[in-house]
């Protein structure tokens, strides 16, 4: 279609155009003005006079000009459009030619693509057994939470969870079995952490739980609510031994994944089925492991 400025009236359209915007004919299709074949508003909160506005200045500065636009057509339905714009000289008259091409099946089409990229963004960081959030999550997760942490001042906490002699749970009763339970306990997490909190599947049979926002000590107690409700499952009830890591300031995710991992080492040593707090105690080596009671 063509336009002569300044009126910004259509003065020729083709079939096509006259057929995309639902015109009866050319002379319904000339009689509009791209005001009226346009939503009040483009896609990004512009009124339409203006970015009409802004739009004719450029292609009139540069002789052409390509975009998108929302366009609507005569019964009123908006559509996604690309346009072309180019400006032509026919003796002392300007006139600037108009492509325009409706994009809803592409912009479908993408919008499409972006769910699909969404949806494999969310399986590639779940846990398909358990359907809980996967180390991959917890590191993300766990960053966000230091910086959060930094900025707050408030306490941060990371619990390391191991089930105890579970390759004897799957020799004695099955690997089916060792599944349904590492589900139960999953649960379990779920049900005793916060909405904030995030209970994470680490690998195999060792859960982490990140814990922000928390206050000195908080964390041994959601450990211990975990510990005491995975003996209540039944027929076998798994065992878990619990290391909990407090986050300092400046100290790394490494560093409080650290902390809860030797921590869930000396409840390991200490006979299982228990909770233990890292705890620091300069000078002393190997022995700044201590439970916290
Ligand atoms: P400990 O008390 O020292 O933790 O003993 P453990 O037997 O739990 O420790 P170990 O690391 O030796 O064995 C872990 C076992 O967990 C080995 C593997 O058979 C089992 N396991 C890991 N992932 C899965 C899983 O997805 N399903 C099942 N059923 N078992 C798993
Ligand atoms: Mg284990
Ligand atoms: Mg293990």
């Amino acid at each position: 279609m063509t336009i002569e400025p300044p009126s910004l009236n259509f003065t020729s359209a083709n079939a096509a155009a006259i057929k995309m915007f639902g015109a009866a004919d050319e002379a319904e299709f000339l009689s509009l003005s791209v005001g009226e074949l346009s939503p009040p508003r483009q896609p990004d909160g512009t009124p339409t006079p203006q970015k009409m506005e802004e739009t004719l200045q450029i292609v009139l500065q540069e002789g052409s000009h390509f975009f998108e636009w929302a366009h609507c057509r005569r019964n009123g339905e908006v559509f996604p459009a690309t346009v072309l714009l180019t400006k032509l000289h026919f003796g002392d008259r300007t006139i600037i030619q108009a492509t325009v091409r409706d994009i809803t099946e592409r912009k479908e089409t993408e919008r499409k693509l972006e769910e699909v990229n969404a949806k494999l963004t969310e399986l590639s960081m779940t846990d398909q057994l358990t359907g809980l959030p996967n180390r991959r999550q917890l590191d993300q997760k766990i960053n966000e939470e230091i910086t959060r942490s930094k900025r707050t001042g408030k306490g941060l906490a990371v619990l390391m969870l191991d089930l105890d002699h579970f390759k004897q749970v799957n020799d004695q009763y099955g690997h089916q079995k060792g599944d349904e339970i590492l589900q139960q306990f999953a649960e379990i997490l779920r049900q005793e952490v916060r909405d904030m909190d995030l209970p994470t599947r680490f690998g195999g049979e060792e859960f982490c739980v990140l814990l922000p926002e928390i206050e000195a000590d908080e964390g041994r107690n959601v450990a211990e609510r975990i510990r005491a409700a995975a003996e209540l499952l039944s027929d076998p009830a798994p065992t878990v031994s619990v290391g909990v890591g407090y986050w300092e300031a400046d100290m790394s995710s490494g560093g409080v994944l650290r902390r809860a991992d030797r921590a869930l080492y000396a409840a390991k040593e200490a006979g299982r089925n228990c909770v233990v707090t890292y705890c620091k105690q300069p000078g002393k080596g190997a022995q700044n492991l201590s439970d916290s009671e």
